[in-house]
């Protein structure tokens, strides 16, 4: 496990709100700014071992919900129970090995946004003794060092060399505020994976709050060059969850849901002999692997982006 060490990342530590240094206590972290409200020594609490630097006047998040013990690591389904349910993300095995082959230098870091937990098919950033894990959540977890809100990232400018951000883009008020986040602490040619969302019924209850389709993924990174993009989970992902979700809503049983999702496990399948134009249009799932720039993709080159099946009238 190559999770940077908390003293490394504390180097790399800004306050949320107005990016001035941080002072590091034991019990709080304050911002070093006299002008700013978090200049008092008690402005960021500790918990656990971890620094909460949230911007709580911007922040959908609470300081008193996060003044707790840190949270478990979530229980594992048993094997062959998972392999059914919740298979391997071959997609993301393929996409961060080949994230990894990209970065340089002998120690780069890698941001986790919402690293709480280690994501379906990403464990191999994690087992990479060369690379320095920094991850943050909205909840204390063992797999990170801080905690923060994903709106106002608590790092230096150009301070890391990648950045994953899977399945969180939807569960943002401002995935466009997220985005330029990940863009300013990224070095200049620093590399971003993405993966989220399209097709997919709402998940995590409140806090769930936009869907992606292609092009809009790839305008969310319209200040990245791309370097591959496509389809995570397919149509037939789509319906085996449609399925899954119809039955819960028809007999409002979660436990129904799941066995039809058991049941017809076999969609899933289906994904790979579709065309990858119409899977697009009819994704679970999608993913960028992409390159920071300077330059804007335009109005018009989103436009003439689009990969799916449909043909203009
Ligand atoms: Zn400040």
């Amino acid at each position: 496990m190559a999770l940077a060490a908390l003293d490394q990342v504390k180097l790399l530590l800004v306050c949320p709100q107005c990016r001035s240094a941080l002072v590091a206590g034991d019990s709080a972290f304050h911002c070093v700014s006299a002008a700013c409200p978090y200049h008092p020594a008690d402005a960021f609490p500790v918990v656990g071992r971890l620094p909460v630097l949230v911007d709580f006047e911007r922040s959908i998040l609470r300081r008193q919900d996060l003044v707790g013990p840190p949270r478990a690591a979530g229980g594992r389904l048993p094997q062959l129970v998972r392999g059914v349910w919740k298979p391997l993300n071959r997609v993301a095995v393929r996409n961060t090995e080949r994230l990894l082959r990209l970065l340089p230098g002998p120690a780069p870091t890698l941001l986790v946004v919402g690293g709480g937990t280690v994501g379906n098919g990403v464990a191999a950033v994690y087992a990479d003794p060369r690379v320095q894990v920094i991850g943050f959540d909205i909840a204390p977890s063992a797999m990170t060092q801080f905690v923060a809100d994903a709106h106002q990232i608590p790092l230096a400018d150009r301070s890391v060399d990648a950045v994953l951000v899977q399945a969180v883009l939807e569960h943002v008020l401002d995935p466009a505020q997220v985005v330029s986040e990940i863009h300013r602490v990224l070095v200049d040619g620093g590399l971003v994976y993405a993966e989220t969302p399209f097709l997919q019924q709402v998940h995590a209850g409140a806090y769930d709050f936009l869907r992606f389709t292609a092009s809009g993924h790839r305008y969310l990174f319209r200040r990245f060059s791309e370097i591959d993009a496509g389809t995570v989970a397919g149509p037939g992902t789509q319906l085996l969850w449609s399925a899954d979700h119809l039955v819960r809503g028809l007999t409002q049983s979660t436990t129904a849901g799941r066995l039809t999702r058991g049941a017809l496990f076999w969609l899933r399948y289906l994904d790979a002999l579709v065309p990858a134009g119409y899977a697009s249009d009819n994704a679970s799932a999608l993913y960028f692997l992409g390159r920071k720039r300077d330059r804007e993709m335009s109005p018009k080159e989103i436009v003439r982006y689009y990969r799916g099946a449909q043909r203009p009238r």
